[in-house]
């Protein structure tokens, strides 16, 4: 149980919020998830369905600049993607008119003022945390004098920046953000939901906890970084006098090798370094489905990096191991040859072809098998053939002998060179006994490779993904450098490679392991005449 838990626990042992339990993911539609925000979403999602409870999807939209319904749309189907569906949908912009009149009412009880200092002088009146900061001249305005300023700002009359209305808490708090923090500022800006209605937006602090309020959230939880707002979270549900939701902060998730800040993400997509947000080497939501990655991949290592108090960095490592462990389970195994080499089977009669059979997941019978066709001449990989090899080396090498997958042990003769010395073909005979299946199929060889019959193969491109960075943390730069100094160059590589003839767009499933190489998946690039598959991890680490 994590100390989340064991405060839900503790509140309903005590019939806290009449003991139920209610949270919320609140995103900002100003770009696309992330796997940080996954692991938001998975504790919130999951708590609520531990516990019997709800969960809402509240769209944090009081910033009307960078707020876009695309990535409300993305957002929704993402959250979907991974398996979860709220309770009710809201926008925190749904609470406008409500959050407006509960200022009018501070304003009356004298808990917030208009103040018409500058930014600029605003900051600076705050000070320093060590020592107390210097009231605002308009401070100790009337509250008759406030509330016509502030419906004055609301009607329009007042240009951008000139006038902010301020809780009057007091300036000497050690909590900067205690300090008379501005509640609304004036932005002449339309809104992607309401429009031109407003043109003044209330701050994230003075909209947040109240939202959550009016929802009925119980625990509010969010990351580590708002422990410092809690106390104005709190000050503002007790001025109002409202339902008091409880803020509890856990740490973010952080991963090496990865950046994850939404300005970051949306700069190597504007910049053109990635394909898009959903770049299957980003660390989106997004990215990882076109990469591959299943939702309980993605579920299975929000669990296992758990909750934690303090700040720390996960091991990139860790997501690939949840992905290929979930990807053993349900991808459908396909052979596939990536740099190839020809194996033609000397005594095998030209012109035969038969048909093998391949079992399409030894982890789910119900997967069943398929036929594969074999022939004289096949496709294998450059790296499993060694002309010269060295004791440690078990796959196919001159005099030595390997199981052909399914089919058969061959046995290599010689190889065939070009003038240049490269190997252009590697002759192999094989023993009709020794069929997959057959009572005398048992004899033991050392290794067993994977092929295809080139007269029956078919090319695809393959899209093989490395680190998007080459440092673990991006963001550690030298003076002048930024975290795109820190690009991997190597990070994609296109190649072309040969597959399955039966493997069609049409009877496509949604993960393979191409048998000895990795997990692959479907890339949305692909044709009917040309698949094209994206390298999701490989089989090992
Ligand atoms: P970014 O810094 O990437 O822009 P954000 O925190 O501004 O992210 P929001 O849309 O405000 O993004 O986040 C929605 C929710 O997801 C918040 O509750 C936030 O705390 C949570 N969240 C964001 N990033 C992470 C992370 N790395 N780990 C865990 N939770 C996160
Ligand atoms: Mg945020």
């Amino acid at each position: 149980m994590n100390f989340i838990e064991e405060i839900i626990e503790k509140d309903l042992a005590n019939g806290k919020n009449g003991s139920k339990v209610h949270t919320r993911f609140p995103p900002e539609p100003n770009g696309y998830l992330h796997i940080g925000h996954a692991k938001s979403i998975c504790l919130n999602f999951g708590l609520a369905k531990k516990y019997n409870g709800l969960c809402n999807l509240r769209f944090d939209d009081t910033n009307p600049v960078k707020e876009d319904v695309e990535y409300v749309d993305s957002i929704k189907e993402d959250i979907q993607w991974l398996g979860f569906q709220w309770a009710e949908e809201h926008y925190a912009s749904d609470y406008f008119d409500q959050l407006y009149l509960w200022a009018e009412q501070m304003i009356q009880e004298g808990l917030a003022y208009v103040d018409d200092q500058t930014q600029e002088e605003i900051s600076a009146g705050r000070g320093v945390p060590t020592k107390p900061g210097v009231e605002s001249p308009y401070r100790n305005r009337t509250p008759e004098e406030n509330l016509d300023l502030f419906r004055r700002m609301k009607a329009g009359e007042f240009p951008d920046g000139s006038r902010v209305l301020r809780a009057k808490i007091g300036m000497s708090s050690p909590n900067m953000h205690m300090r008379d923090p501005i509640m609304y500022r004036i932005l002449h800006t339309d809104h992607h939901r309401t429009g031109n209605k407003w043109c003044i937006y209330p701050m994230y602090d003075y909209a947040h906890g109240q939202s959550d309020s009016i929802e009925g959230i119980t625990h509010s939880i969010c990351t580590l970084e708002f422990e410092i707002h809690r106390p104005l979270y709190d000050w503002f549900c007790e001025a109002l006098k409202i339902h008091h939701p409880q803020q509890i902060e856990f740490a973010r998730l952080n991963l090496n090798y990865t950046i994850m800040s939404k300005r970051k993400l949306m700069k190597l997509v504007q910049e053109k370094h990635v394909m898009g947000w959903d770049d299957p080497r980003m660390p989106t939501i997004c990215g990882l489905r076109r990469r591959g990655y299943t939702p309980q991949s993605v579920r299975n290592f929000a669990e296992t990096v758990g909750i934690a108090k303090r700040d720390n960095i996960i091991d990139v490592s860790l997501l690939e191991f949840c992905a290929r462990e979930d990807l053993n389970k349900v991808a459908t195994r396909t052979m596939a040859v990536l740099d190839p080499v020809k194996l033609i089977i000397d005594n095998y009669p030209d012109n035969q072809e038969e048909m093998l059979t391949a079992i399409n997941n030894p982890e789910n019978p119900e997967a069943g098998t398929r036929n594969v066709p074999f022939s004289k001449e096949l496709w294998i990989e450059r790296a499993d053939f060694r002309e010269v090899a060295d004791k440690k080396f078990y796959r196919l090498t001159v005099g030595g002998e390997v199981r052909l997958k399914y089919a058969y042990i061959i046995k290599c003769t010689h190889v065939d060179k070009d003038a240049d010395g490269n190997i252009v073909a590697i002759h192999a005979t094989y023993d009709p006994e020794t069929r997959s299946g057959l009572a005398a199929s048992n004899r033991k060889v050392k290794a067993t490779i994977h092929w295809l019959s080139t007269a029956h193969a078919k090319k695809a491109e393959v899209r093989l993904f490395e680190r998007l960075f080459n440092v673990p943390d991006p963001d550690d730069c030298e003076e002048g450098q930024t975290f795109l100094d820190h690009l991997n160059p190597h990070s994609l590589t296109i190649q072309d490679g040969w597959i399955e003839e039966s493997l069609t767009l049409e009877n496509a499933e949604k993960h393979y392991q191409f048998e000895r190489i990795g997990y692959f998946c479907i890339d949305r690039d692909s044709t009917p005449n040309k698949l094209v598959f994206n390298k999701t991890v490989g089989l090992k680490q």
